[in-house]
């Protein structure tokens, strides 16, 4: 299962088939990370810092994490994708600006996720992957197979 949270300047991504169980979350920030709570994880009862650091000892890497760098991720399922943009949103009477997609194709067999991309002067910073999630997540809730012929997509499903 793989979910996305954000919350401020902080984006956490959870993938729970990686989970040692360890705890080292749930003993580094409790109010964080809470297993029976739903959702389990709840960002805002915690500094970015201590989040931040806590998430650095998970051992398995079921759970990493990124700055947002004021961008907005939102699934947008008329048009079968995700979408990134500014979370300050754009100037007055400005379209607001777009710097990133991935778009899927939903078929018998499962999501297609086919074409995940984002503006370069906006690389680097993890924008790619929260887009990847943020269908993937759509997808498992929806209860269907997701199936990456995008290679970026790919590789996120392959960590
Ligand atoms: S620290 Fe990582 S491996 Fe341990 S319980 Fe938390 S998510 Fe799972």
């Amino acid at each position: 299962m793989h979910r996305l949270y954000e919350y401020g300047d902080i984006a956490v991504f959870w993938d729970s088939d990686k989970c040692r169980h360890a705890k080292r979350c749930v003993t580094g920030s409790p109010e964080t990370f809470e297993f029976g709570r739903r959702p389990w994880i709840d960002l805002s009862k915690a500094p970015t810092a201590t989040i931040w650091k806590t998430i650095a000892k998970c051992p398995s890497g079921a759970l990493t994490c990124s700055y947002t760098h004021d961008i907005a991720i939102k699934l947008d399922p008329e048009n079968n994708r995700s979408v990134a943009y500014p979370a300050s949103g754009s100037a007055p009477g400005e379209p607001v600006r777009q710097i990133g997609e991935c778009d899927y194709r939903i078929t018998e067999d499962g999501w297609v996720i086919y074409h995940t991309e984002v503006s370069p002067e906006y690389g680097g910073r993890g924008i790619a992957k929260r887009l990847v999630y943020k269908v993937i997540e759509a997808a498992e809730r929806a209860g269907a197979k997701v199936i990456p012929t995008c290679s970026y997509a790919a590789k996120i499903l392959a960590e």
